[in-house]
């Protein structure tokens, strides 16, 4: 049988570092640490099997697992020389979950476990030190009443807030130890209105934590972070059970959190915050002021209170020894927990700690310049997606407004939108796609969901390490924290500040990388990118084997996609460019008159249009190639649906109403829209592609005076399903082509072709490939929608299924359905390489910025992906992970 607790401390460990399946990482890296003689108190894990084993025997406790805790318990004590289960020198343990993947302050944990009425007493005696003793148990109370009793912190925080009132004190520290002794007192009779009862038996007060822990893996706000990031549910969590160490014994004790690299923008200094005389939910309950651990940031803070280096300078130097030397062990940098009790310093976890992508890219550079690590770690070490991050805009540095108030940069980026205060509020705006700042005095890992649909947070909380300003970072929210001075009325859903008063829907701006908070809307502009950030592409660029391509739509889309490192406008989609409001109305003219004059000049003026982007588009590009397709969407798509919009288009195509009317109705179509649609649509309407086709050769041959390069646009036919189609069209296309080379006396340079959109088309590939063997794409979205039937709804009850997965989810479409349109995509490169090898091969759609997509196609060699020009970067660089990790996979 595989060995089911790991025991640890004292520098003996049976674990390390690359346990993290079975002990999960706070559990694995705590073994890891106590094998490099950092000072660890002694603990044992519980591993995760157990975990899934309480869970298969209906949520209990089995006996043989008490028993394997208790002899553990027996070895702990022996190397801390205290007692479990004795009154008299008792040894106080915490009990700590661990996850597989890091999901802060999700789970729980609790400290102090084996204080009751007696020990409490017996501590305060030997160690004289009554305020300590007591503190302790009021915190033991009430941690375990809200984590394993489930009664509200609230409760517990007002009984303290009244303490306070009465006793006129603002810190906690000022409690007298009667003070104390009183409050734990208040808070056992308070749990009892809720007809519970804190147990004063040590066998029970650890089985309902190991419980309690075990559950936390499955409590609503897990479930969705979880949800939230794409990870399993089912891995379970671990229990680290640990002998006390403790940092709220008096002013020569401290606890809290070290950096050895600024999380937020990756500055190699050592970082970050400590309390002095404290326990670990003083921060996160927003209870006190932390200080700064080193005088620089402290000085970056602007901080009045001393920091560490002054107050503790000795510990101070041991704990800036072992970040060192724990950065050099994981050769990563490191998000350390740390406490001081009396003088000794101890570590209580390390991880390799999420960062910004700002962060993670200047570290992960500055890594390789001090030769810790190469360009190929490098390029894995940063989040592909996150680079979305860096992409987002920032106030207009060039604004003249003074900022109404400025607190804690907690999280950069910047946002402004209208205010909510409520989670549900988040909910709701988000539902309408609308965007919104979640203004609060304080966020709790209940809200986190809320803090996902929300783009911005303002609270009041202080502190850099404070439950907003981690998820915020974690979330790339931009977030403000520690605004002291705005009022909050929940009440009445107002924020004031210095006298100004914002209702909810108002829109106030955010900085969250300078702490600038704004009452109105402050223009953004597009981010700068760093030296560091144009190094890692470069070395991406190198690396990978995928071309990167854009589809670009409008001039401003090509020029971004060109900014953001695509090597070519893969897509051009036309229809985009008629749906703007302007244009709508030539298009419906054009489909829906009789009177040919009418038609005509619709036509005419959508012409002109159309010609003219496409001159734009060209301009730019110069000889780069230039894929058009022509209009696409279901035709019923530009049709007017109410009754005004069609009273009003029949007196402006000079029609009766009726027959509109029916007109339109015989254009409706129903799941999966694919006959008046793409090509068949053209068939049918052959002015559109007429028109489309003449404004693209005519653009291309005006835009070859001004840049004197020779254009070739590619003319792509949309949605094709059989052979027949694609030469009937292809002729039609040759046909204009020949009018305006003679009208104008310019030969004309094109290239026609079609996409693998419909599984039809999947199955001809060989055909087709005969038919025209230059190139090929498959266009992902409509592949996957006709594969999987998806596409629209009549009753809309799916879409809108999948349009709240997609705000909670990120995107359900984004990752390549591997075993459905993944098959038919590998069976049309075999069949199509089969009839030509050299073909070049590709995909587009979003699917081409997906990190996990592209890991697929750079398996089946495809020659090139396509995306939005936002996602390009992020291709660049999953394009060369895909490469890195399949030459890794090959060794
Ligand atoms: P999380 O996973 O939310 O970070 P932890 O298990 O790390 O939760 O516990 C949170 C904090 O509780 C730690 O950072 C530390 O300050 C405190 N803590 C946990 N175990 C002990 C212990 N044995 N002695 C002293 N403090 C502890
Ligand atoms: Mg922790
Ligand atoms: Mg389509």
């Amino acid at each position: 049988m595989s060995k089911l607790i790991y025991e640890f401390g004292a520098n003996q460990t049976d674990g390390n570092k690359d346990m993290r399946n079975l002990l999960w990482g706070k559990g694995a890296n705590l073994a890891e640490m106590s094998k490099v003689w950092i000072p660890v108190p002694p603990w044992f894990t519980i591993t995760t099997e157990l975990c899934n084993e309480y869970y298969d025997n209906d949520e209990k406790l089995s006996p043989e697992l008490i028993n394997w805790v208790e002899s553990s318990i027996i070895n702990v004590w022996n190397k801390v020389w205290k007692i479990f289960w004795e009154v008299k020198n008792p040894l106080l343990v915490s009990v700590r979950s661990g996850s597989r993947f890091s999901m802060p302050g999700m789970m729980d944990t609790i400290l102090n476990l084996w204080l009751n009425d007696k020990t409490v007493e017996w501590i305060a005696e030997k160690t004289n030190n009554e305020k300590f003793a007591f503190d302790s148990y009021r915190r033991f109370i009430q941690m375990y009443s809200n984590v394993v009793l489930q009664i509200n912190m609230d409760i517990f925080e007002e009984i303290i807030d009244n303490f306070k009132t009465r006793r006129n004190i603002k810190n906690d520290t000022e409690f007298t130890w009667a003070d104390l002794r009183e409050m734990s007192d208040k808070f056992k009779k308070t749990i009892t209105k809720f007809k519970k009862e804190f147990p004063q038996d040590v066998n029970e007060q650890l089985h309902w934590s190991i419980e309690a822990v075990f559950k936390s893996w499955m409590n609503q706000r897990a479930i969705d972070y979880r949800n939230m990031n794409n990870m399993a549910h089912d891995y379970g969590t671990a229990v680290n059970i640990q002998s006390m160490v403790f940092g709220n014994t008096g002013s020569n004790s401290a606890t809290w959190v070290a950096f050895s690299r600024n999380p937020s923008n990756g500055q190699s200094k050592f970082y970050w915050e400590y309390l002095i005389n404290a326990q670990w939910e003083d921060v996160v309950a927003w209870i006190r002021t932390p200080q700064q651990i080193t005088e620089l940031w402290k000085k970056e803070n602007k901080s009045k209170l001393p920091s560490m280096e002054e107050t503790l300078p000795e510990m101070y130097n041991q704990l800036f020894d072992i970040q060192r030397k724990l950065e050099k062990h994981y050769n990563d940098m490191q998000d350390i927990e740390f406490t001081i009790e009396d003088g000794k310093l101890w570590i209580l976890q390390t991880r390799n700690w999420k960062r910004t992508a700002q962060a993670a890219i200047k570290i992960a550079t500055d890594m390789v310049w001090e030769w810790k690590i190469d360009k190929k770690e490098a390029i894995l070490r940063i989040e592909a997606d996150s680079i979305n991050q860096l992409l987002h805009p920032r106030l207009d540095p060039k604004h003249t407004k003074k900022p109404d108030t400025t607190w804690l940069a907690a999280s950069p980026w910047a946002a402004y939108w209208e205010v909510v205060f409520s989670a549900d509020d988040a909910e709701k705006k988000a539902a309408e796609w609308k965007n919104v700042i979640l203004v609060r005095n304080e966020t709790s890992p209940e809200d986190i969901k809320w803090m996902y649909l929300a783009k911005g947070i303002l609270t009041k909380t202080w502190g850099m390490t404070s439950h907003a300003a981690v998820v915020a970072r974690g979330m790339w929210r931009p977030c403000v924290c520690g605004a002291g001075d705005i009022k909050i009325d929940n009440n009445n859903r107002t924020l004031r500040i210095n006298g100004t008063t914002v209702k909810e829907w108002d829109i106030i701006s955010i900085e969250g990388g300078t702490g600038k908070v704004f009452l109105r809307e402050i223009s953004t502009i597009d981010p700068q990118l760093s030296e560091e950030y144009h190094t890692i592409m470069q070395w991406a660029d190198e690396i990978k084997k995928l071309q990167v391509r854009a589809n670009a739509d409008t001039p401003e889309d090509t020029k971004k996609a060109l900014e953001l490192g695509a090597e070519w406008i893969w897509l051009c989609r036309t229809e985009h460019m008629f749906f703007e409001p302007e244009r709508i109305s030539h298009v419906r003219k054009m489909l829906l008159a009789d009177n040919e004059k009418i038609r005509s000049e619709a036509i005419n003026e959508l012409l002109k249009m159309q010609k003219s982007d496409f001159y734009e588009i060209f301009k730019l590009m110069e000889d780069r190639p230039v894929n058009i397709r022509l209009l696409d969407p279901p035709l019923h798509e530009f049709l007017p649906t109410s009754e005004v919009e069609i009273k009003n288009l029949a007196s402006t195509i000079d029609i009766d109403e009726s027959i509109l009317k029916s007109k339109i109705q015989d254009s409706e179509e129903i799941n999966p829209m694919l006959w008046t649609r793409g090509c068949r649509l053209w068939i049918l309407h052959p002015e559109i592609y007429q028109m489309q086709v003449r404004a693209i050769f005519e653009a291309a041959i005006e835009a070859e005076k001004v840049t004197g390069k020779t254009i070739v646009p590619e003319v792509m036919v949309p949605l094709i399903m059989t052979v027949k189609e694609f030469t009937f069209l292809k002729q039609k296309i040759e046909e204009v082509a020949e009018e305006v080379s003679k009208k104008k006396k310019k030969k004309i340079h094109y290239l026609i072709w079609s996409m693998i959109e419909l599984p039809q088309a999947a199955f001809i590939a060989w055909k087709l490939v005969k038919e025209w063997a230059q190139f090929f794409s498959f266009w992902t979205n409509d592949l996957t929608q006709t594969t999987k039937w998806l596409s629209r709804d009549d009753t809309g009850s799916l879409l809108q299924e999948y349009k709240t997965k997609w705000i909670i989810s990120k995107d359900p479409f984004v990752h390549l359905d591997e075993e459905g349109v993944g098959e038919l995509i590998e069976i049309w490169i075999q069949k199509a390489r089969k009839e030509d090898e050299s073909i070049k091969l590709g995909i587009c759609w979003e699917h081409g910025g997906d990190p996990k997509s592209i890991d697929f196609f750079n398996k089946n060699n495809l020659n090139y992906v396509s995306c939005s020009p936002y996602r390009v970067p992020i291709a660049r660089l999953s394009a060369a992970q895909a490469e890195i990790n399949e030459e890794k996979s090959e060794k």
